[in-house]
């Protein structure tokens, strides 16, 4: 197991905003990370960081990453996969294109891991209705120091999220189902999603997706009108709704508080608000 003390957490997420973790772990196979989670009481799980936002004036005692622990994909003949939780979104794509099986190609735009899209049950737009739990069949967690399998439906799926999310589930790896398909079909919705997303997704900056699962489009609009002058700093993307963009110098605070206005803005006009981004405070 890698161990680091005082590690700098920013460059671990797509955000490149965060504090520091007194112990930082790298398990590098199931059985350290077992006992790592049995002998530490209190610790959190980092994915690929790229949903998440992290207060960059704490310390943390332990941060677990799981991008070594589990890498392996195995088949089970039809589209059947079990998937470990370290496996990257588009290693896991390309694996079962390969094999002609395919489903989830709008995720190769993702770049989070297979355990931290579980949790965040990442998916396409709301009007699509597409997400990774659409394959799964069961997923293997640790929970109250045991290792359990859960069913789709014991897994609470909802629109980006789950049993998993701010609970106390660490998610090991996942049995899917997916699709039969054709090869020159799954490179064609991997190119189309590229193209997509370098059309739609803004580059100014860092970014950590989207920020809230349920708001109001106008709202957001008329707020990302109004961050303006900010380009080094925290402002709403004019170009990708719901995207906070950082252009380099803005901190935790101005990333809250943006947060918190937009909250705001929804409370006096009655208006339905839910956060998406996972946030270390
Ligand atoms: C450029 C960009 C594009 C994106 N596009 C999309 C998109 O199209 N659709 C979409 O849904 N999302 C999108 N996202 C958001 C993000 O990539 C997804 O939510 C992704 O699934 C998060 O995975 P992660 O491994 O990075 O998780 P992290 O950000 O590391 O973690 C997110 C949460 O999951 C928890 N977690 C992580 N791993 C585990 C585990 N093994 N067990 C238990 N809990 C765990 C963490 O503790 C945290 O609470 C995008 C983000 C970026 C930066």
């Amino acid at each position: 197991m890698i161990v680091k003390d005082n590690e700098k957490l920013a460059k671990y997420t797509t955000y490149r905003v965060g504090g520091i973790a007194r112990k930082f772990y790298i398990p590098e196979n199931r059985e350290e990370l077992l006992n790592l989670l049995i002998k530490l009481e209190d610790y959190k799980i980092l994915g690929g960081g790229s949903n998440l936002l992290i207060n960059d004036s704490k310390i943390f005692d332990n941060i677990i990453k799981l991008d070594k622990f589990d890498q392996k994909i195995t088949s089970y003949g039809e589209g059947k996969y079990y998937v470990g939780a370290s496996v990257r979104l588009q290693k896991l794509i390309n694996f079962i294109n390969n094999q002609g099986y395919g489903g989830i190609e709008y995720l190769f735009s993702v770049p989070g891991l297979v355990g931290g899209a579980l949790a965040m049950n990442a998916g396409r737009g709301k009007q699509f209705n597409n997400q990774i739990s659409d394959y799964i069949i069961s997923v293997d967690v640790f929970h109250n120091g045991e290792i359990i399998t859960l069913s789709k439906e014991d897994c609470l799926f909802r629109y980006r999220g789950s049993i998993f999310k701010n609970n106390n589930y660490i998610i090991l790896g996942g049995l899917f189902q997916f699709l039969p398909m054709l090869k020159e079909d799954s490179e064609q919705l991997k190119r189309e999603r590229i193209v997509l997303c370098n059309k739609n997704q803004d580059k100014h900056g860092t970014n950590f997706g989207s920020v809230f699962s349920k708001y109001d489009r106008r709202i957001l609009k008329l707020v990302s009108k109004l961050s303006l002058n900010k380009k080094e700093g925290v402002m709403f993307s004019k170009q990708t709704i719901n995207w906070i963009c950082n252009g380099g110098k803005g901190t935790y605070s101005d990333t809250i508080k943006l947060i918190k206005l937009v909250k705001k803005i929804h409370e006096i006009f009655g208006k339905e608000i839910e956060l998406e981004v996972v946030i270390w405070d």
